[in-house]
């Protein structure tokens, strides 16, 4: 069955979704992005991301064609028209079609794509067994908080991993694991306390997260946020990651090296129980 997508103010089928060779997405990756998971037919944690798109935006000097209420309505047309009950609403804003030349185009009007993803987030075999994750060198940009479509690195990590047998890869700089390809990473030492890296320029500040984080506090989970290494996650009891995509996701094995027991560790089964009953109850 054809999705139908969202393309600048037109639902259409998805053979028919255009947008020109001179949009400044393909040709410079100039454009943000938003996934915002949907449960029950409904949004997760919408408003914070959209908050986060506002934010990406600013920092880029970059319009959105539409108000965020108008977002939302755009989103749950979507959720509606391709009966979506459980996935991911994407969203991408770039600065627009314009002449090819480096600086900002002055009168660009910025474009608005949106689609749903059908995807099983829940009842995911990957959370029951665990993920493999192999480190790779970071080599992205140094505005990891912008949330661009300027991905070539994060997908050159996620196929290393696919290529080395494993299910994701961590990147690590100057010794000290940063994040996941597409999803910010934990440890649980073995004194329990739930370990993940500070905010700054150098990873996306997960929306899940900050989530994960909040119902830890309320769990009285103990939580630092500071960089590890390679060599702290191998001897952890457990780890994991978050994302919009996959809520949490216990880490099973990093390079080869087992971690804990080699299984969904207790803090990684709880927080992905408890993240995925506070999502449904307060899903909009
Ligand atoms: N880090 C990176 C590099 C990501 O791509 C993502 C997911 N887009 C995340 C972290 C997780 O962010 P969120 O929880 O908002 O999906």
């Amino acid at each position: 069955m054809s999705r139908t997508v969202y393309v600048n103010g037109d639902y259409l089928p998805e053979a028919e979704a255009r947008i020109s060779v001179f949009d400044r997405g393909f040709l410079f990756a100039d454009g943000i992005y938003e996934v915002s998971s949907v449960l029950d037919g409904r949004l997760v944690d919408n408003a914070a991301h959209l908050m986060r798109m506002r934010r990406s935006l600013s920092e880029l000097n970059m319009r959105a064609p539409l108000g965020d209420a108008d977002i939302v309505a755009v989103q749950q047309e979507l959720i509606a028209r391709n009966a979506l009950t459980e996935g991911v609403v994407y969203l991408q804003i770039t600065r627009g079609a314009a002449d090819r030349d480096f600086a900002f185009p002055a009168d660009a009007e910025p474009s608005l794509v949106m689609f749903t993803q059908a995807r099983a987030i829940v009842d995911n075999p990957a959370a029951r067994r665990g993920i493999a994750v192999i480190s790779v060198p970071d080599i992205r940009w140094q505005r990891r908080d912008i949330k661009t479509v300027g991905l070539l690195a994060s997908s050159m990590a996620k196929q290393a991993a696919l290529d080395a047998g494993a299910d994701d890869a961590w990147m690590v700089e100057n010794g000290l694991v940063t994040e996941g390809s597409s999803n910010n990473a934990y440890i649980v030492t073995t004194g329990g306390v739930l370990v993940t890296r500070h905010l700054s320029n150098e990873i996306l500040h997960g929306i899940t997260r900050a989530a994960v984080l909040r119902l830890s506090h309320e769990e009285q989970i103990p939580v630092e946020e500071r960089a590890f290494s390679l060599e702290e996650a191998y001897a952890a009891s457990e780890a994991l990651i978050t994302s919009a995509s996959s809520f949490v996701m216990p880490v099973v094995s990093i390079d080869g090296h087992s971690i804990g027991t080699g299984e969904p560790g207790p803090v990684s089964r709880k927080l992905r129980a408890l993240y995925i009953d506070t999502a449904r109850k307060h899903a909009t």
